[in-house]
């Protein structure tokens, strides 16, 4: 990584703010019903305090509130489950700027204090530069460890930089490098599975894999699209009519730069979504059925093809793994990923990530990206405006 890290610079007695990603899902009665997020910025909370930091100020976006206060997004659930996990006070602010909030940081204890919701205020997601200024004018040094957050410009992530040293913290250093690898220079083969609903999403990633990638393996409802440019016949499967151009030129632009291209080729298929038990397994799908999984020679090749790659990147499911019936083409994949030795295997955001907790292979995975939005840009080969922003390995920093 180019850029600085949190370890590049001083921290003993300073205020350090933290751009954390606690966008965590909530019940209806606000309780967090999955906190790996604030698990994942637990090493970086723990590096500042053990260096000295006189204050750790945490920042965070919940949910959509628009520029207004919603009660129901308000961040002290993710205080307090930060407190239990870390075993130490963490003081929940009602505002993210003002001289309150200035004057509760200005406090000598507890060490941590986490900002309300910093989208409340609708400067946060304009860029708004004086809001920018003012959470700047909290603390001496800028720490962002919200990958999910960094393709956004927002003044947590991008504007406040023009104020303060900013550096990454450990988690945004680990995805940048995982992801950052996988585009500069992954371990080769590379093999890319690609699954999810829609072609659409996934234009730019497999246009840019295409020039990195050794084999690119299509299953999910994207796979629909890309039998219909070859002619396949695809009852009433997932189909973007629009872009079965985009996938005959895909199939062309491989063939010249000799990447491998796999698309299903056997299926699950059924006549009624809401009826699993119809469901069997085929090499065509007549009208009036839909693929919903790949089948078992698919899964097969599949296999034999990650059997000889030394880096993987698996986004989006290969079926609709959510019912029971439809999700043995994505287990049997996850579990075959665990399974590898000495094979990077990265798992994009988002429904992949979802798909590898669900199997229980999570802790097989060498990494699971924690942004969806944020990971897919990178492998798209785009800068993310959170990263750029921050200050450069070389760069000479006045901390005040
Ligand atoms: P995405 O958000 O694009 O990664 O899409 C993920 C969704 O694609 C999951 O909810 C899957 O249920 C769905 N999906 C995967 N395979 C299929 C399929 N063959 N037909 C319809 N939906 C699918």
């Amino acid at each position: 990584m180019n850029k600085k890290s949190i370890k590049d610079i001083a921290l003993k007695g300073k205020k350090v703010i933290i751009r954390v990603d606690f966008n965590v899902p909530l019940d209806e009665k606000q309780g967090i019903t999955d906190d790996r997020r604030i698990q994942a910025a637990i090493p970086t909370i723990k590096y500042a305090l053990t260096q000295g930091a006189k204050k750790v100020i945490l920042m965070s976006h919940l949910g959509r509130p628009k520029g207004k206060v919603v009660e129901a997004m308000r961040l002290f659930p993710a205080a307090q489950r930060l407190e239990s996990l870390l075993k130490e006070n963490v003081s929940s602010l009602k505002d993210c700027v003002g001289d309150a909030i200035k004057k509760a940081i200005e406090m000598g204890s507890p060490r941590i204090v986490l900002l309300e919701n910093l989208r409340f205020h609708k400067e946060e997601t304009d860029n708004d530069p004086q809001f920018a200024k003012a959470l700047a004018s909290l603390a001496d040094v800028y720490v962002n460890d919200a990958f999910g957050s960094a393709h956004r410009a927002h003044a947590s992530t991008e504007g406040i930089t023009k104020y303060l040293p900013s550096v990454a913290g450990f988690l945004m250093e680990k995805e940048l490098n995982y992801l950052g690898q996988v585009v500069s220079h992954p371990a080769k083969p590379l093999v890319v599975i690609l699954g999810g609903a829609k072609v659409s999403d996934k234009i730019m990633l497999i246009e840019n894999l295409l020039t990195k990638a050794d084999s690119i393996l299509i299953g999910g409802g994207m796979a629909y699209t890309f039998l219909k440019a070859q002619g396949i016949s695809i009852g009433q499967s997932l189909l973007e009519a629009d872009k079965i151009d985009f996938a005959k030129s895909i199939l062309e632009k491989a063939k010249a730069a000799h990447v491998q291209i796999v698309i299903s080729h056997d299926f699950v298929i059924v006549d009624d979504f809401g009826k699993p038990a119809h469901a069997k397994i085929s090499d065509k799908i007549p009208d009036g059925w839909q693929g919903i999984d790949i089948g078992p020679k698919t899964r097969q090749q599949f296999k034999e093809i990650l059997s000889k790659a030394k880096t993987v990147v698996w986004n989006g499911p290969v079926g609709v793994f959510e019912v029971e019936a439809y999700s043995k083409g994505t287990q049997e994949i996850a579990e075959y990923l665990a399974g590898l030795k000495e094979v990077t295997t990265i798992v994009g955001g988002g429904d992949s990530a979802a798909a590898v907790s669900k199997f229980g292979v999570a802790d097989k995975m060498t990494h699971i990206s924690t942004g969806g939005g944020a990971s897919l840009e990178l492998l798209e080969g785009k800068q993310l405006p959170g990263v750029v922003a921050l200050n450069d390995k070389h760069e000479k920093v006045a901390v005040r």
